[in-house]
């Protein structure tokens, strides 16, 4: 075990359940691992909306809260029996067992996914919850084949931008949505053949798809666009629910899926797709492959330093963001 660590971490954590005002930046014991974990310092913190979801209270959390489970950066300490990492090695990992919006977090080694060389720190930070989350709804929830027409709400969002361009390197064609034209823009240069308004967008899907509506919608906007997401499906079609950007959907008649075609509605989340070792390897050596082909480019839409947390969180609820967003210690 070094000596020479810093005895304090910095964190910011929420107070209470509230606005972005609740964060604050605290000065704690510096963690220590337990046996099966390594002591990560982070380069970079990853900002999802599940923690704007913990932080509001429309998940429920125990407070104080130290939000995050999506960070990269360099092992500083081992705990007992591990071996397959060694101090000063880059990791990134979606699923770390202390809140990454920190200078240092644990994870335990069977969550830590090795950063290959050729991979920078700023592509490694972007990648993986939006990364490994794109991945499995392609592959696993729905698995789209070449030729097929998707639609996927906000294309220029973190998660919309990788999923166009996953979508497009399977041979899709991806229709997706933004709220404005330089959202489009971006949309647009992921890959997407068709960027909609928001506005009658399924009445705009049964027309570039000759009425026939798509086999699965990808929407993790959630209550705004549920039901214009089940217009837009063809008959036998899967929506995907994997949020709810713009709030929770109310319950669904079950008898409406029949009188629509007998459709299939899903509602999953990355941990029920990450649930062993050649899962998780599986999806990162994809991703990274294709990172290394230049078929998967991922960009910074926000870079914020650890304490502007808030900042980060009152930008992405209000719109104003695209592409990843990263709190750096
Ligand atoms: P994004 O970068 O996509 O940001 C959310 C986007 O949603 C906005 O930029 C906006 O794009 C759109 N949006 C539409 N309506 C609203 C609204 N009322 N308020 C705010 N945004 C709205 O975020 P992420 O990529 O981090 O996440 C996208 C979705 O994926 C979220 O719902 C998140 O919870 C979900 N998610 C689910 C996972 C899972 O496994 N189930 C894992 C990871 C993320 P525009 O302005 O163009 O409409």
């Amino acid at each position: 075990f070094p000596e020479d660590l810093p005895e304090k971490a910095t964190v910011v954590r929420a107070r209470q359940a509230g606005g972005s005002e609740v964060f604050e930046t605290a000065e704690v014991p510096l963690p220590e691992p337990g046996p099966g974990q390594l002591l990560v310092q982070t380069r970079a913190a990853g900002v999802n909306f599940i923690e704007t979801y913990q932080r509001s209270g429309v998940y429920s959390v125990e407070y104080p809260f130290v939000p995050g489970s999506e960070g990269t950066g360099t092992v500083l300490a081992l705990g007992e029996d591990v071996e397959a990492f060694h101090i000063g090695q880059r990791i990134t990992t979606t699923e770390a067992a202390t809140g990454t919006y920190a200078s240092h977090f644990l994870v335990d080694a069977a969550k830590a996914v090795p950063v290959p060389d050729e991979i920078t720190d700023e592509q490694a930070a972007a990648l993986p919850l939006q990364g490994a989350t794109a991945h499995y709804l392609v592959n696993s929830t729905y698995r789209v084949s070449p030729g097929e027409t998707v639609l996927t709400h906000a294309g220029a969002g973190g998660v919309g931008q990788i999923l166009t361009q996953l979508l497009k390197a399977k041979g899709a064609r991806v229709i997706t949505t933004t709220s404005s034209a330089e959202k489009a823009e971006i949309a647009q240069a992921a890959g997407a053949d068709h960027v909609l308004s928001y506005d009658n967008f399924a009445e705009k899907v049964r027309e570039i798809t000759n009425g026939d509506g798509v086999p699965v919608v990808y929407d993790g906007v959630g209550r705004d666009t549920f039901t214009g997401s089940l217009d837009a499906l063809a008959v036998r079609g899967t929506l995907v629910l994997f949020g709810g950007a713009s709030g929770p959907v109310p319950p669904l008649d079950l008898q409406e899926l029949n009188r629509r075609g007998g459709l299939y509605v899903t509602r999953p989340a990355l941990h029920w797709y990450l649930r062993n070792a050649e899962e998780r390897s599986w999806r990162f050596t994809e991703l990274f492959a294709l990172m290394s082909a230049r078929e998967l480019k991922l960009s910074i839409g926000g870079s914020y330093p650890l304490a502007d947390a808030g900042r980060a969180h009152g930008d992405l609820e209000s719109r104003r963001t695209t592409g990843k967003l990263i709190l750096i210690p």
